[in-house]
């Protein structure tokens, strides 16, 4: 079929992806634009397949979510180094049937981040060493913040900190850390989990930065803690929407409509 009559396709692919935001944000972008393109959900279980009907059938790009973040790579083309640096991919590009894997997170981070001024010196706390806390320490590095590692496993940790040059705290020692933001980006908090906080509330000094990786649900106990105790928050839908516009203006060139991606991610929350 010729190139300009082929339709616009996008997705994503994880397991499972029924309650993802990401088709009704990409798809009211797509809308409010006009690009006559459609983003859906694949919930799929076997990567290798699901890349190869990426290609076959000319699926101009996916995002990838859990479980596929790092399975995922050695059936691509090509790795970028934001995506090498951080060991896993969220978004994969199809130029010609050439597969190019990234990773948006870091990127949405630091423009969620940003709401709250320059990261340039600030003092940022990471808490978790997984993928996640990869993406946000890189980022917020690669403008000039400077991290540090905090996490329960130590080991684990230590390698972070280590991959990024920067201070590893134990989670038990984070008392004694001074922050100018704190961010988790371990899974406490999350649904069905919500009542449970990463770090005890004393640690939430007032007029300190507090964000929230987990996005479900919106208001974590922790930023609840730390809106108590005057610190500003932020919460995990900033990071979602902008990596997810930061993937929209990768694959079409034009600028993401940000507001419209969130008013659609907010409607479909409050539609659950
Ligand atoms: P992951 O790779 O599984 O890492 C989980 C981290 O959580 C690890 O550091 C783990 O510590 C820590 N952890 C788990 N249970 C803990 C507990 N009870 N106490 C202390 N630490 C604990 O997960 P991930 O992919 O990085 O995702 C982390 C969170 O970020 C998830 O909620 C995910 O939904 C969210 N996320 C949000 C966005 C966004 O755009 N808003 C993007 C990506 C991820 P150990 O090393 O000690 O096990």
């Amino acid at each position: 079929m010729p190139e300009k009559l082929r339709p616009q396709l996008y997705g994503i692919l994880g397991h499972p992806v029924a309650h993802s935001l990401s088709p009704a944000m990409h798809n009211a972008a797509f809308s409010h634009l006009r690009i006559e393109a459609c983003y859906v959900p694949f919930d799929v279980t076997d990567v290798k397949a699901a890349i190869q009907a990426v290609r076959t059938l000319g699926i101009r790009g996916v995002s990838i979510t859990v479980p596929h973040k790092i399975s995922i790579m050695p059936h691509l083309d090509h790795i970028d180094n934001t995506a090498q640096k951080i060991g896993a991919v969220n978004t994969v590009v199809n130029r010609d049937g050439e597969l190019t894997g990234t990773n948006t997170d870091g990127i949405g981070a630091i423009r969620a981040l940003s709401k709250a001024g320059s990261l340039k010196e600030k003092r940022i706390v990471v808490i978790g060493a997984g993928g996640a806390a990869r993406a946000i320490g890189f980022g917020v590095q690669s403008v000039g913040g400077k991290v540090i590692i905090v996490n329960r496993t130590i080991d684990r940790g230590r390698k972070l900190a280590e991959d990024l040059g920067c201070d590893f705290v134990p989670l038990n020692e984070i008392a004694g850390v001074d922050a100018n933001i704190i961010v988790n980006a371990t899974t406490v908090g999350m649904h069905p989990d919500s009542e449970k906080s990463p770090i005890p509330s004393e640690c939430l000094k007032p007029g300190i930065v507090v964000m929230d990786a987990v996005y479900s649900p919106l208001r974590t106990r922790l930023l609840k803690e730390a809106e108590a105790r005057g610190c500003m928050t932020i919460n995990g839908l900033y990071m979602l929407i902008y990596q997810g516009a930061a993937q929209f203006e990768i694959w079409t060139g034009e600028k993401a409509p940000v507001e419209f991606m969130l008013g659609a991610a907010k409607d479909k929350i409050e539609d659950r």
